[in-house]
């Protein structure tokens, strides 16, 4: 990981997002899919946390390189004050941070799914997994046409890219679930990666379970701190050995997990306190394939 005063090379508007380009040339090198930069906040009561954000490109080569690129929509402070960064000015940079998405070795049908802005690291992992010559088919869900994540730039990194809005304003009408279950059938996928907010992986995962597909997916978690040191954002998530479970700090651990180690009812269920029990069907498809 290292820290970055990163200037400001481009910031523009797509929809209701907001990209911000910093020239970070030792954190874009080492910049993988999943991984995300935590960015510095002005001083003040608002602003005692860094902010997390998902890496949605890295340039390694070329004349954009040592650059990387996060994208947000605003929410409260940090998101409203990083909306009126310009170009020029600096940023503070810590990355990158946290796991990156795994690719597997020997299948070849990879299906990215993934909702409003958890749709920012989908692209840049499109772009690997192609990159090593995978199929990658893809969902973008989100609520009006203006959240949908950059459209042209999915359909030109997929073979099929499905559009899924809540208001049916683009794309078809309803959410990434009622897309899932046709697009598994129709790209023959064999690997899904997902990024959503914490109810939609669940479904993802137990549809993905049920099918014994191996999935991914990368959480977004309050992450005070980002780097591991404050413990605020573990995950209950089942040993390798199947026996009992830690709770892994989503920020150090994580982002990326395989949810189908994570004990979903005791991080996001009605019953916070309940036994831990390994989900049904965990043992066929916890390892991911190498
Ligand atoms: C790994 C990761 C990747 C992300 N990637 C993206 C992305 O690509 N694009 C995007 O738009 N958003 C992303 N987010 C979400 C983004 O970090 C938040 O939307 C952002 O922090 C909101 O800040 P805010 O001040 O605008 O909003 P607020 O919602 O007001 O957040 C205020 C701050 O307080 C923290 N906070 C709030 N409640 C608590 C609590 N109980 N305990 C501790 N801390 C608390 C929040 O984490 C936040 O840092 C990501 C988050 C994570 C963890």
């Amino acid at each position: 990981m290292k820290r970055a005063r990163a200037e400001v090379l481009n910031a523009r508007r797509f929809g209701v997002y907001h990209s911000i380009t910093v020239v970070a040339p030792e954190v874009a090198q080492r910049a993988r899919p999943g991984q995300f930069v935590s960015i510095g906040m002005p001083q003040g009561r608002s602003f005692i946390f860094r902010r997390q954000f998902s890496i949605h490109e890295a340039s390694r080569r070329g004349g954009w390189a040592g650059t990387l690129e996060f994208v947000f929509d605003r929410h409260g402070p940090g998101t409203s004050w990083l909306a009126g960064v310009r170009v020029h000015e600096f940023l503070d940079v810590i990355g990158p941070l946290g796991t990156a998405f795994a690719y597997p070795a020997k299948l070849n049908a990879c299906l990215l799914v993934s909702e409003g802005h958890a749709s920012a690291p989908m692209y840049f992992l499109a772009q690997e997994l192609r990159a090593r010559g995978k199929r990658v088919d893809m969902i973008v869900g989100a609520e009006t046409h203006e959240h949908v994540f950059k459209p042209i730039e999915g359909k030109r990194l997929s073979q099929t890219f499905s559009i899924v809005t809540a208001d049916g304003s683009l794309g078809e009408r309803g959410s990434v679930l009622d897309a899932l279950p046709g697009m598994l059938e129709t790209t023959g996928a064999e690997v899904v990666y997902a990024a959503a907010p914490r109810p939609t992986l669940r479904a993802i995962a137990e549809m993905c379970l049920e099918r014994e597909i191996p999935s991914q997916i990368a959480i977004e978690d309050e992450m005070p701190c980002g780097t591991g040191l404050c413990y605020t954002c573990a995950i209950p998530v089942i040993r390798k050995d199947g026996g009992g479970y830690d709770n892994l700090r989503a920020c150090a651990e994580g982002p990326v997990f395989n949810p189908a180690r994570i004990l979903w009812d005791r991080w996001i269920g009605d019953a916070p306190g309940s036994a831990p029990t390994p989900p049904e069907g965990y043992a066929k498809v916890r390892t991911w394939p190498g």
